[in-house]
């Protein structure tokens, strides 16, 4: 198969100190004559940086030029890169010259399909770069990473090869069934099934924690108005977003600002005060109020001893949060006494946060953090429990419940995964990459 070159610039576009425009294809290496090497070498070696003069589009620059051999490359193809200087025109004129010499602009993500299509990464290790690529907290790079390297896709392929044994052993009954009537005793390999959906359950368990570090862990601030929750938000983001003022109903809606603790984000929402004689736009913040904290991961019930904390009907973790303890002596029941206006028991107080935000794995990077693969771990399992369900069934029925878990296992590497799917996540990559 002939894979036409295709060019693009891989660096974000703007101004800084390089920028990089790569081609890869079967005829990448031809681009070297948009190259003047200040020393021309006798052959040029593969993962060498050489100086020279690049060709623009009606100019020249002066950079590098880089050769990557197939298959040892991003793509998997020759690939040629020009380092130039980090002005959008520069890399754009290098671009144009390259298309003007017979490459093709490339679509998005189209290095890493190829990549993808030339077996140099899988498909989940694809979506890890995308994810770190596109990370806004360092979770979600290190989540990111273990996806990109694999991590996953072993794991899955570990849980496929099992499964490859058990089909054999099941191939073995249908090809040699036993004699006597009372049927195949499938008990060894319903015994191995049972190994495999141990394996599974766990990784599907793993995706709470893996959706929170993707979409941020809601903190919802709650109590009666004037205990101190505008000031604790204010204390613990490290700058003034909510107004604090000692008038009773002043937060009418919710406030929202981020933190990242242990890597994470946490998104903390400062809820209208709770209470009875409010006015119309306030009630309007108090129903908002409530829809925040039944949904909220974490509520914090802030108190200064005097009110009890209305959390109407939340289900996240709570924690007690006494306020102003610099002017009272806390008292009572809490988890933790604070001052916004001294920072006494913030730190006590992030981190039992990141404590009750369920997110102590987000170092090692051990979970799922896909939707698309926990779908297709789901159906794996579910395949493996008919199977197990099929109990006195045929060997013939047992074999396409295996079969099913296998594929849809075979989704999350890619090597079932339909035309459709591999598209739509080559879609999410930005030109270039
Ligand atoms: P909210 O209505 O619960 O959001 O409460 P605010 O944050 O607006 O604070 C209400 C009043 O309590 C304001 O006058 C604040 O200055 C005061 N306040 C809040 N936190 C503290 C604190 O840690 N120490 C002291 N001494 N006063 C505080």
């Amino acid at each position: 198969m002939f894979n036409d070159n295709i060019a693009a610039i891989s660096t974000a576009v703007g101004t800084g100190g390089v920028a990089i425009v790569r081609i890869s294809g079967d005829g990448a290496l031809d681009f070297k004559k948009m190259f003047r090497f200040s020393a021309e070498p006798e052959e040029i070696a593969p993962n060498y940086m050489y100086a020279g003069k690049i060709e623009g589009d009606g100019f020249y620059d002066y950079g590098f030029f880089v050769y990557f051999k197939a298959p040892k490359s991003f793509t998997g193809e020759d690939t040629v890169e020009f380092h130039c200087h980090g002005g959008a025109k520069i890399a754009r004129g290098i671009l144009n010259k390259a298309l003007s010499l017979g490459a093709r602009a490339a679509e998005r993500g189209e290095f890493t399909r190829r990549a993808f299509l030339n077996g140099k990464l899988t498909l989940s290790a694809a979506e890890g770069l995308a994810e770190m690529i596109n990370a806004e907290s360092l979770a979600l790079v290190r989540a990111g990473g273990s996806l990109y390297f694999e991590k996953l896709s072993q794991k899955v392929r570990n849980i496929q090869n099992e499964l490859k044994d058990i089909l054999a052993a099941v191939a073995v009954e249908i090809d040699y069934p036993e004699e006597d009537e009372s049927g195949a005793d499938f008990s060894e390999i319903f015994r191995k099934i049972a190994a495999i959906e141990g394996e599974i359950a766990p990784l599907l368990q793993s995706y709470a924690c893996g959706k929170k570090i993707r979409e941020g862990v809601t903190v919802a601030i709650c109590g009666a108005p004037n205990v101190g929750k505008s000031s604790l938000l204010n204390a613990l983001l490290g700058y003034d977003k909510a107004i604090v003022s000692s008038e009773a109903g002043t937060t009418r809606d919710a406030v929202e600002g981020q933190i990242e603790l242990g890597g994470v984000i946490f998104n903390l929402v400062d809820t209208a005060g709770i209470r009875e004689r409010a006015g119309a736009i306030e009630k309007i913040g108090i129903e908002r109020a409530k829809q925040v904290m039944q949904s909220a991961d974490v509520v914090l019930c802030v108190t200064d001893g005097k009110q009890e904390v209305a959390t109407g009907g939340a289900t996240g973790k709570k924690i007690t949060v006494f306020s102003k303890c610099d002017e009272v002596k806390p008292f009572g029941k809490y988890d933790v006494a604070v001052s916004s206006k001294t920072g006494e028991g913030l730190e006590k107080l992030r981190a039992y946060l990141l404590g009750a935000g369920g997110v102590e794995n987000a170092a090692n990077g051990a979970y799922l953090l896909e939707e698309r693969h926990f779908n297709a771990l789901k159906r794996a399992a579910e395949a493996l429990k008919s199977a197990c369900e099929n109990e006195g069934a045929t060997a013939d029925l047992l074999r396409v419940d295996l079969n099913d878990a296998w594929t849809a296992l075979g989704e999350i590497t890619g090597e079932t995964a339909s035309e459709e799917i591999v598209a739509t996540i080559f879609e999410k990559f930005c030109v270039g990459k």
